[in-house]
This record gives structure tokens, C-alpha cells and sequence, in this order.
């Protein structure tokens, strides 16, 4: 019998007993920072922009140059010189004059604002008619309007995104201090299994965890390694589990966690190190383990593709979260549920969703298919205490990264 704990002791056992291992430093070039994780806190150590900027083509004047003017009262200002792209100037505007600027080039001295090109006139004589007025400090950036040296630009434990990457370019970055990529061993467990690309006799099934997590383990940051299929025997479970610790910093075995006479995984994590948790109270999931060896967390997820993804989402992925010193998003949203979903009462239940027509339409997944789960959209949770949900009630939608 399966001793179990529900998902939220889990994930607290999980923080209590590994939430100190944090990934050492390492510093990468910009080009390879996306999707990494900031070590410290990104400080600005230039302005941004560095200049008075422009944000538009037209003329840099002085805002009391033009005050009141219009279509039939023009301001006449004389051109005194031109801005040039990516040069800076040493013009200075005094009362009267204006200076052509292109779109992000420096504004001289003297101008607070500038007239966009379409609301001015040459009249040909270097007088330039003027018919809108604006206020000062309108179409341009001031120096350090974006950032400042000092300002937090990106604090530490930013999992740096394709903008983020352009904000540390914009800083002058080349080499950015990041969490080192966890590595994780994966292994897949179980006499039935036949690796993707091989013949599939009768009676044999293809593994589909293997790819699956390490795809699992790509989208949150770390680095996967395939052990391969091991059969179900002490021996060679014991011997897997062993070899994946040489160079891993975690290890994820799936299938073989139940309690029948060839499952090995918890006989194997128990002799080797500690087994800290035998048995969730959820379903899918419930044979589902995790212990540590030699200080490093060892996961035992069921073979049951679903539920596998079920727990690497709820137990793995906040836990290389933590190594990595970030915290995940989620997208959550509410939505009516398309019909009623009965549910065991005593076990927290995940049900994958599509989303459809607002609705949220819950997909039954007894059969464990991972077909069907890669056409959800997301997941609801029924909690333990409930004994299902009804049609049109609101619930909780998590969705799936796409
Ligand atoms: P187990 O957790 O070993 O009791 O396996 C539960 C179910 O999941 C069984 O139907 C297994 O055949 C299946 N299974 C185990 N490992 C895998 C895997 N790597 N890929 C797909 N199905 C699996
Ligand atoms: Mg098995």
C-alpha cells in the first residue's frame, strides 16, 4: 500500500528538502543568454539614450517660438543648420531659430521640443513656417529617459526573454551572469518499452516519456540527457540510477514506481539513498515518488504518459525553478465549464481542458493517451474535497506554454 500525501505537501517537502540547491554562476555571451536565468541583479551603467533624441523628422525649436501659432498665423523661425543621423551636434538654438532633425538623431542645444515635419513649411528663403504649436518636451527622449547608470533594469532570477535580450544590448552588454543549466538524467523504466524508430513487436509499446521529458526539461531551462530504457530488474535500475548521478544534478526515472513485484524504482532509491515520499493523493499520478541520493532529488514518475507530465509540471518544474533561483509564470484564466465532470472524492484530480467557445470543455484522459493531451489547451483541478464540477460553474483554466 501507497502511503500517501497530496500534491501540495509534496511540492512542500520538495521546497523544504532541496529549496537550498542553487545552480553555481556562469558568465555567457549575450547571443546564448535567452531563456537563462540572471544570477544578480541587471544594473544600467549607461544613460539610455545617451542624447536629447528625437522622435521624429522635422524641426527642433524652442516651445515659446511657436506658442499660439496656426494654420492662418504661422511661426516664421529661421534654419540654422541640420542635426545629422548618428553625429553629434554643436549647434545651439537661440529664440527665433530651428534646426532640422531626422527621426533619433541629437536635438541641438537650446530647442525643448520639435515641430514634426508635416505641420512645417519652407517658404525658400531658410525661413521655415510653422502652424502647429507644441509644448516643450514634445517628440523627443531626453538623455536617461529610458535608463540611467544605476537603475534596476533586470533583477535577479529574470528568466531573459527576446526583449530582455535587446534591453541588455541597449546597455552596452556583451556577457551576461547566469544560473548554470541544471543537468538532468532521464530514464525510462519498463520490459514493454521500445524506443521511437524501432520495430514495435506485439505486446510492446513505444516509449513516450523518454522524448517527453526531455523535451520537459528543455522548456524549463535545463539540460537533459537520455539514459535509456532500462528493463525491470533491481540490478539494472540500481545500476542506471548509480551512473546517472556521476554528472547529473537531478534524475527523472519513469515507470516501475508502483508497488508490484518488478517495480524496482522505490526498492532502488530507498537502498541508495532516502525515499521521502511513496504515493500522491492525485489522479492522475498516484504512483509517483521522490527521494534523494547523495543530497540529489531523484524523481520516480509513473509510466502513464499523462501522468507523468502531470508530475514533472506540479513537482519537477517548480523544483528546477528553485535551482535555478526564478519562479515560473502561469497563465491562468476563468471559464465556464462546458458540462459536469464527476470526480473521485479523496483525490485532488487534474483534467486536461480545451478551450472552446469561451468554454472550457474537459477531456477525459482515463485511457492516459498522450494524444489526447497534446491537443488540450491547459488543465483544471478538482480539489480533493469535491466530488466534481458542474456544467457552467467558473473554474480555473492553467494553460499549456505554446
Ligand atoms: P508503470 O508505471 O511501470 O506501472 O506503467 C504504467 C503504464 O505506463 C503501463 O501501461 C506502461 O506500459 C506505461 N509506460 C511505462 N513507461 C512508459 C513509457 N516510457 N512510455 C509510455 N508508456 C509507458
Ligand atoms: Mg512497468
Amino acid at each position: 500500500m501507497l502511503n500517501v500525501i497530496t500534491i501540495a505537501e509534496a511540492q512542500q517537502l520538495i521546497a523544504e528538502k532541496f529549496g537550498q540547491l542553487r545552480m553555481p554562476e556562469e558568465q555567457v555571451p549575450l547571443e546564448a543568454a535567452l531563456g537563462r536565468v540572471l544570477a544578480h541583479d541587471c544594473l544600467a551603467t549607461e544613460f539610455v539614450p545617451n542624447f536629447n533624441r528625437s522622435t521624429v523628422d522635422g524641426y527642433a525649436v524652442r516651445a515659446q517660438d511657436v506658442f499660439g501659432c496656426s494654420d492662418s498665423i504661422p511661426a516664421l523661425l529661421m534654419q540654422v543648420g541640420e542635426a545629422k543621423m548618428g553625429e553629434h551636434t554643436e549647434l545651439e538654438i537661440l529664440s527665433g531659430e530651428c534646426v532640422y532633425v531626422p527621426t533619433g538623431a541629437e536635438i541641438p542645444a537650446g530647442a525643448d521640443c520639435v515641430i514634426p515635419l508635416e505641420d512645417t513649411e519652407p517658404l525658400g528663403d531658410g525661413t521655415i513656417a510653422v502652424y502647429k504649436p507644441v509644448s516643450p518636451g514634445t517628440n523627443l527622449i531626453f538623455r536617461g529617459d529610458d535608463v540611467k547608470p544605476g537603475d534596476l533594469v533586470l533583477p535577479a532570477g529574470r528568466r531573459l526573454n527576446v526583449a530582455d535580450i535587446g534591453a541588455l544590448a541597449a546597455l552596452g552588454q556583451t556577457q551576461v551572469w547566469v544560473r548554470q543549466m541544471p543537468r538532468i538524467a532521464v530514464i525510462s523504466t519498463g520490459d514493454e518499452l521500445v524506443a521511437p524508430g524501432e520495430p514495435l513487436p506485439m505486446g510492446k509499446i513505444r516509449d513516450v516519456n523518454a522524448a517527453m521529458l526531455v523535451a520537459f526539461v528543455h522548456s524549463t531551462g535545463a539540460v537533459a540527457d537520455f539514459i535509456g530504457i532500462i528493463p525491470d530488474n533491481l540490478e539494472a535500475v540500481r545500476a542506471a540510477l548509480q551512473n546517472s548521478l556521476v554528472g547529473h544534478d537531478l534524475v527523472l526515472l519513469t515507470g516501475g514506481t508502483s508497488v508490484g513485484v518488478k517495480d524496482a524504482v522505490p526498492q532502488v532509491v530507498a537502498e541508495l539513498g532516502e525515499l521521502l515520499v511513496h504515493g500522491l493523493a492525485v489522479k492522475p499520478g498516484k504512483p509517483t515518488l521522490f527521494g534523494q541520493v547523495q543530497g540529489k532529488p531523484v524523481f520516480g514518475l509513473p509510466g502513464n504518459p499523462v501522468a507523468a507530465y502531470f508530475m514533472a509540471y506540479l513537482l519537477v518544474r517548480p523544483l528546477v525553478a528553485s535551482m535555478l533561483g526564478t519562479q515560473f509564470a502561469e497563465r491562468k484564466v476563468s471559464l465556464p465549464l462546458a458540462r459536469n465532470v464527476p470526480s473521485n472524492h479523496g483525490r485532488e484530480e487534474y483534467v486536461p481542458v480545451v478551450i472552446r467557445e469561451g468554454k472550457a470543455q474537459p477531456i477525459a484522459s482515463k485511457s492516459g493517451l498522450i494524444t489526447m493531451l497534446a491537443n488540450t489547451d491547459g488543465f483544471l483541478c478538482i480539489p480533493r474535497d469535491k466530488e466534481g464540477l458542474r456544467q457552467g460553474e467558473l473554474v480555473e483554466v492553467t494553460l499549456f506554454e505554446r
